[in-house]
Formats: C-alpha cells, sequence, structure tokens
C-alpha cells in the first residue's frame, strides 16, 4: 500500500520494504543478466480479423531469474529504461526477433502467397532518443539478410505525445526504408487523432480497454461508435488497425465487423516460444 505520510510510513511498511528491496535487486542484477542470457522472448500471433491467418508475431521479452523464476516486462523493463539498460537489451531483443522471423521464412516455404511471417518489436522511448538507434536497425536487418519491411516497430503513443521533429526524425528514416512504425496502447493517452498525420506512423494499435468494451454482444452502442470512429478515421489516413487483448469469439467478431484489420490475443493464443507460432503459422498455411 501507498503510504500518504512519506517515508516514515514507507519504512515501517513491510512489503514495500521487500518490494524496494526486490527493485533494487532487479536493478543492479540487470546487467549480468544479458551478459548471462537470462532473457528470452515469447511470440504472440498477429492474426488477420478477415480470414483468420497469422501473418505475424509481437516480440515479448521475459527474463529467467535464477531466484525470482520467469519475471514479466513490467517487472523490468521500467527499471532497465531507468538505468539505461534499455538500449542494449533492446538491440538484443531486436537482433533476436528478426533472426527469428528469419528462421521462420526459412522453415515457412508454403506461405508464399501470404508474404513472409511479420515480426513487431516494442521500443521504449529511451530507445527512442538513443542516436543510434537508426543504425543498429540497419545493420541488424542487413545481417540478418531481411528486407525492412518485415519489421515492424511499436511505440507508445504516450511517447510520441508532443513529440518534437528531433524525435521523430529517426522514426522518419526507418518508415522511409519500409520498416512499419504502430503507435502501441493507441487510445490511452490524449494525442489528438489530427496529430496522428503528423506522425511516421502505419498501424495503430488500438488499447485493450477498447476491446474489453467489446466482452458483451452486442456491445454498449457509444463504444462501437468509438471504436467505429477511430477506424474509419484510421482507415481514411491509410493506416491499418490492429487490436490487442482479444479473449473472446464475441470480441473477435464485433471488432472484425468494425473494420479492425488485425487481432492478437489469448483467445489466438498466448505467447509463446517461437516453435508454436511456426506451427500456428504453418497449420494456417496448409489448412
Ligand atoms: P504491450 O506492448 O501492450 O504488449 C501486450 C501485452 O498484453 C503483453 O503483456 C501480452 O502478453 C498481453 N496480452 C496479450 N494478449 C492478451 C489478452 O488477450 N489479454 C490480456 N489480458 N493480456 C494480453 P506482457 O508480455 O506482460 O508485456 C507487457 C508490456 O511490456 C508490453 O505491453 C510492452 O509495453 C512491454 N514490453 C514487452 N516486451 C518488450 C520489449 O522487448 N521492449 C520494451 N521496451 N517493452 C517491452
Ligand atoms: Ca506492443
Ligand atoms: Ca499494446
Ligand atoms: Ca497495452
Amino acid at each position: 500500500a501507498k503510504s500518504a505520510g512519506g517515508n516514515r510510513f514507507e519504512l515501517a511498511d513491510p512489503e514495500a520494504d521487500a518490494r524496494a528491496i526486490t527493485r533494487h535487486g532487479l536493478t543492479t542484477a540487470l546487467p549480468t543478466a544479458l551478459e548471462r542470457g537470462e532473457f528470452f522472448i515469447e511470440y504472440q500471433p498477429l492474426v488477420h480479423l478477415g480470414d483468420g491467418s497469422v501473418r505475424g508475431a509481437e516480440a515479448l521479452v521475459r527474463w529467467l531469474h535464477p531466484q525470482h523464476g520467469v519475471l514479466g516486462p513490467d517487472r523490468f523493463i521500467p527499471l532497465a529504461e531507468h538505468t539505461g539498460l534499455i538500449v542494449p537489451l533492446g538491440r538484443w531483443v531486436l537482433e533476436q526477433s528478426v533472426r527469428q522471423a528469419r528462421e521462420w521464412r526459412e522453415l515457412h516455404g508454403g506461405a508464399e502467397a501470404m508474404g513472409p511471417l511479420r515480426i513487431n518489436v516494442n521500443l521504449s522511448p529511451c530507445q527512442l532518443t538513443h542516436p543510434g538507434l537508426v543504425q543498429d536497425t540497419v545493420d541488424i536487418l542487413e545481417r540478418t539478410g531481411i528486407e525492412p519491411d518485415a519489421l515492424c516497430l511499436e511505440v507508445t503513443e504516450s511517447a510520441l505525445i508532443g513529440a518534437d521533429d528531433d524525435l521523430l526524425k529517426p522514426l522518419r528514416r526507418l518508415a522511409e526504408m519500409g520498416v512499419d512504425i504502430a503507435l502501441d496502447d493507441f487510445g490511452t493517452g490524449y494525442s489528438n487523432l489530427a496529430n496522428l498525420r503528423r506522425l511516421p506512423v502505419s498501424i495503430l494499435k488500438l488499447d485493450r480497454s477498447f476491446t474489453q468494451s467489446m466482452q458483451q454482444f452486442p456491445a454498449d452502442p457509444v463504444d462501437l461508435k468509438i471504436v467505429e470512429g477511430i477506424v474509419s478515421l484510421a482507415h481514411s489516413l491509410d493506416l491499418a488497425v490492429t487490436v490487442e487483448g482479444v479473449e473472446t469469439g464475441a470480441q473477435a467478431e464485433q471488432l472484425r465487423i468494425l473494420g479492425c484489420d488485425t487481432a492478437q490475443g489469448w483467445y489466438y493464443a498466448r505467447p509463446g516460444p517461437p516453435e508454436r507460432l511456426h506451427e500456428l503459422a504453418l497449420v494456417d498455411a496448409t489448412g
């Protein structure tokens, strides 16, 4: 529990103490964790809402901590951002994911009609301001032999709110090369929709909160109107719409009817090892 009274109460709160100790412990363990290869990536399929085919996957990093077991990104990404380790960690995630995409492509000869599986990688705001971003990305793509248009970088809406040209420049360069930029968690920030035109994004990822509002069938008419409005605006700006957090068939169906293009969520598959993604895509390609 958070205390209103400052340090005095916090010290008296053993739970808060334990959390602070863990936080500190995790922070100091982060750099060695990267060296020791304790991070791994799970992949969650991105599914075409029209025909149900697997089109790609989002890379989601995890930490297999020797004492605490598997830790989710919410536990350590903020710490890595705080210490700057997010830059090498993010670079590692990008390289691993792009290599994985290449491996899928080699295994996945049968699905040429749909194009290669695409790979989505999250970018933290700290990586955006890091001067090496464009060059690192170019190097990784070249080393791996993957075309830029098989890669999508996801940036949260909040990271780009009020972004000036300096911040947008690297994203523009990547977009010009053919890398897709997705606006993640869209609808949770305060950006005005007109602002979208200024951003070098080609995909909107509608936040899970919208998907949750589609739990009932039929959903609340006002929620339906809002999503419908976002989708039609997005499409008029030539942006594709991906929905996240789809947990039920009813949600998938309503979002499909509303015109969303791609979906992601437990209804299709939880994040999992790369072999799993390959199996799903293969089943899909061979029917
Ligand atoms: P995100 O980018 O919004 O990723 C989607 C999150 O929703 C993931 O949580 C995913 O496991 C979860 N999810 C997927 N489908 C469902 C569903 O149907 N229902 C529900 N309730 N949840 C679902 P996860 O893996 O814990 O990741 C949390 C956040 O950590 C991500 O949110 C992203 O912001 C961040 N993250 C993950 N990997 C990386 C990374 O490599 N770099 C950076 N900078 N951030 C990362
Ligand atoms: Ca994401
Ligand atoms: Ca998201
Ligand atoms: Ca989210």
